[in-house]
């Protein structure tokens, strides 16, 4: 069987940047289940795990672009502390739902400086190449009901 649309396919993964750093991995903790062909995981992983089968082991090197995207500088703003009405406690760090240009998204503060705020609502990865190392752990067919929800129903996600 090999990665195609509409499987249920498992990988192992490690996230390295161009520094060697790892960013993430899956090898401690179970296996990421996805379903394939939803854009369910970034586009540039999905394409490299087209028509691979169980066992294959591969690293694919990702533009940022096909990653978490370019950094557009235009997501930092600076705002007034007031937009964060009814939240006492602001901090570097910490990270808001918000609509973003693009619909919504994350922001995250970045700077406080007395009454001014400075989010960034770029993905914490944008601008970043990435290396994933993959393996492919398992392949099955999606059910019906994963296919129509264009998700994945793993443990403790049945909904
Ligand atoms: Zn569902």
């Amino acid at each position: 069987m090999q990665v195609a649309d509409n499987m249920a396919v498992s990988i192992h993964y490690t996230l390295i940047n161009d520094e060697g750093e790892v960013l993430d991995s899956s090898q401690d903790d179970e296996a990421l289940v996805y379903l394939h062909g939803e854009g369910n995981i970034i586009s540039g992983l999905e394409q490299a795990l087209n028509g691979k089968a169980v066992g294959d082991k591969f690293n694919v090197r990702l533009d940022a672009k096909d990653a978490y995207g370019e950094f557009i500088e235009e997501r930092v703003q600076v705002i007034p502390r007031a937009m964060f009405e009814g939240i006492d406690e602001l901090e570097v760090g910490m990270q808001f739902q918000a609509d973003v240009s693009d619909g919504p998204g994350i922001v995250t503060i970045i700077k406080i400086e007395g009454d001014e705020v400075t989010i960034d609502g770029n993905h914490p990865l944008a601008g970043v190449p990435l290396t994933f190392d993959v393996e492919v752990v398992a392949i099955r067919a999606a059910t019906e009901e994963e296919l129509e929800h264009g998700h994945i129903h793993g443990a403790g996600c049945h909904h």
